[in-house]
């Protein structure tokens, strides 16, 4: 599986370099000006770029095949995938064909959008940018959960069933003064079934939901599964961590930032000659013979090479530095259960977790950093007793701290063992 991800990515990345080197995106440009055949029924700018957006994809999916037809065959050589190789190749092809009409209607619509947003100030394409990320990325995201919060098939009454477990989540949230009707409990069909639980929430709209797989020791298929009321409670204080920290607002308005800021220096470099010039766009005759007339009208392909080519390192660099900070909030929330006295109880409960998911409990440092929004299991143990210790620490007087030093050092050989 790492393998083929690693042959797809290298793979790929040797097509824009092929790409590049030979300019087919400014190739690609000219062959959408000899398409264009309407200019009486639609803008023939919208129109050209609408056929740039059909090539490039017909192209994307030419050039995959050779990829697609060494994957299908290990996957029949060595894999669970029995059928035929060409039917599941005329399979993949037909997709892609379905695909061309909306892809169309995509390019149409994003050109007509671009063309708008092109002759706005730097002002009015902020407020633009920022009012879609707000509208994708809180807005959306609130109603649907507050849509399947409201829905009473997907929740359920804990008090019902764990009357006890209830009563100390509540005085949990009475004791960091988090309005206890905000707390749920989800039926685990209702979503991805690789989470346990999760804050969700900006100002004054806040949840912690908390899925069934956690509580439903009872059930009787799988009797081990849930965890013991106290553990529950550690993951509860946990996702008041999450609340407490302003971690989604922080972590919103990073978000934004990158959203907004990328979008707005696509534009931004799409205007510049110079950029344009070097993949092929000039409508300078003495450039190198090659002229490419209709500058300015390029507003696909400017995005091509403005985000695929140019900002996509700028945009990874700060989704590293985003994860690079959720896996600090993590750790964060994890201090402030363990400051709550959760600290055992959570410890037990990671571990749980993470053996009911099958997850690996440790991972490579580099490769976390650009992949992982989660820290793995055993650098959060680490980090909380590392964290306890501390405390602990602190709690002992002056007179203590030889004592404490020696039996720090015992742990440390305890673990090693
Ligand atoms: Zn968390």
């Amino acid at each position: 599986m790492v393998i083929h991800n690693a042959l797809k990515k290298s793979y790929i990345n040797i097509l824009w370099l092929v790409a590049i080197y030979f300019n087919w995106i400014s190739v690609a440009w000219n062959i959408a000006k000899d398409f264009t055949a309407w200019p009486e029924f639609v803008d023939p700018t919208i129109e050209r770029n609408v056929w740039f957006a059909m090539i490039c994809y017909a192209a994307y999916i030419i050039v995959h095949l050779p990829l697609l037809i060494h994957l299908v065959e290990v996957e029949i050589k060595y894999g669970f995938y029995h059928c035929e190789e060409t039917s599941y190749l005329v399979h993949h092809l037909t997709h892609g064909i379905k695909r061309l009409i909306p892809v169309g209607l995509c390019a149409g619509a994003t050109t007509w959008a671009l063309m708008k947003l092109s002759s706005k100030s730097q002002q009015e394409q902020m407020i633009v940018f920022g009012s879609m990320s707000f509208v994708f990325f809180v807005l959306y995201p609130t109603i649907e959960m507050w849509a399947l919060l409201r829905n009473e098939a997907n929740t359920f009454d804990v008090s019902a069933e764990n009357p006890e477990l209830k009563r100390s989540i509540d005085a949990l949230c009475d004791r960091v003064q988090f309005p206890k009707e905000h707390v749920s409990f989800l039926h685990s069909r209702s979503r991805s079934m690789h989470s346990s639980a999760f804050f969700y929430g900006f100002f004054t709209y806040r949840k912690v939901v908390i899925f069934a797989r956690l509580i439903e020791g009872h059930s009787r298929s799988s009797p081990e599964k849930g965890l013991p009321n106290r553990q529950i409670e550690a993951v509860v204080s946990h996702e008041l961590g999450h609340w407490k920290n302003l971690h989604s607002e922080k972590g919103l308005i990073f978000w934004h930032f990158m959203q907004i800021s990328t979008a707005l220096l696509v534009l931004w470099l799409r205007s510049k000659d110079i950029i344009c010039q070097a993949f092929g766009f000039t409508s300078d005759p003495l450039n190198d013979g090659t002229i490419i007339d209709d500058r300015g009208k390029e507003y696909l392909p400017g995005m091509v090479i403005g985000y695929y080519l140019i900002l996509r390192t700028y945009h990874n660099f700060l989704q590293t530095l985003h994860q690079i900070q959720q896996r600090e909030y993590e750790i964060n929330a994890d201090e402030h259960a363990s400051e709550l006295g959760y600290g055992t109880p959570l410890e037990q409960a990671l571990i749980k977790i993470v053996i009911d998911h099958e997850a690996f409990p440790s991972a490579d440092q580099l490769y976390s950093l650009f992949h992982h929004n989660h820290p793995c299991l055993l650098q959060r143990l680490q980090k909380l007793q590392e964290h306890h210790e501390h405390h602990h620490h602190h709690q002992n007087s002056q007179n203590h701290h030889h004592h404490h030093y020696q039996d720090k050092n015992n742990n440390s050989n305890g673990n090693r063992h």
